[in-house]
């Protein structure tokens, strides 16, 4: 069984309000179109990591999905984490702001461990540091309170900060935020994906003899660590994916 994780773009296209400042942003850009390319590539980089995974919201954007209509898609379709995707707002027109990420007041600890993985990544990809003095927050916020499984709500920047909104509005930020979103959740379900050259994987801790190896940006399961060494169960063939129950896997150890 695949891991399967909801990915939530609040709002709809119409909900009253929720746009970016019309003197720094004149198109005045809908935060579910903000949310919702945030959330497409979230989606993209889970799946091409063999996880399933559901968007809650109306992907054309034109039903304003409930938030205890949102929850029960993601607790029917078994979540095993859930991600709420938001832009911010509060700064009227002001400098300022930065990425927040919310989780319950009584969030589990690994929770809290993925709560603020998720902050760290994303503003260490972004530089959208901002100033707000509490980033990691915690509230019993509707989505996190009525979702089952274990879950987060990001706030991607403030639509009415002249120093967010230009940056939000890219492209850019959308992937590099997403990238990171992905990669903490991926850590949360101790999935491991390989960020950047081949890394050789090994039949023993010391890391002497090769058994195969893992391109950029294939995953396999984490098991736990050894010294140094992450024990990893890993695909011989070619690496990538965890689950398809008609490949070999094997145990190896990675640095
Ligand atoms: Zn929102």
């Amino acid at each position: 069984m695949a891991y399967k994780i909801a990915v939530d773009a609040g709002h709809g296209l119409s909900a009253a309000g929720r746009r970016c400042l019309k003197s720094i942003d004149p198109n005045e850009t809908g935060e579910w179109q903000l949310n919702s390319r945030i959330a497409g590539y979230v989606t993209e980089h889970l799946k091409a990591a063999g996880v399933q995974t559901l968007r809650t919201d109306d992907i054309t954007g034109e039903i304003d999905v409930s938030l205890s209509g949102r929850c029960r898609k993601a607790n029917a379709f078994g979540a095993d984490l859930l991600i709420s995707i938001h832009a911010n707002a509060g700064i009227n027109g002001g400098s300022g702001g930065g990425i927040m990420v919310y989780a319950l007041p009584n969030a589990s600890q690994s929770t809290k461990e993925w709560q603020e993985d998720t902050w760290r990544q994303t503003v260490a990809e972004t530089g959208l540091r901002g100033n707000r003095c509490h980033p990691l927050s915690y509230a019993n916020l509707t989505i996190l309170k009525h979702a089952s499984m274990p879950a987060l709500l990001c706030e991607c920047g403030f639509m009415d900060s002249t120093v967010d909104t230009p940056v939000i509005l890219t492209d850019g930020f959308a992937r590099k935020c997403a990238r990171s979103i992905a990669n903490a959740a991926l850590k949360r379900l101790a999935l491991y994906k390989n960020g950047s050259g081949v890394k050789p994987v090994y039949a023993d801790a010391n890391r002497t003899s090769a058994i195969g190896s893992l391109n950029p940006d294939e995953t396999c399961r984490l098991m736990g660590t050894c010294g140094n060494s992450m024990i990893v169960l890993y695909e011989v063939t070619s690496g990538a994916q965890y689950y398809p129950a008609d490949r070999n896997y094997k145990v190896g150890f990675i640095n």
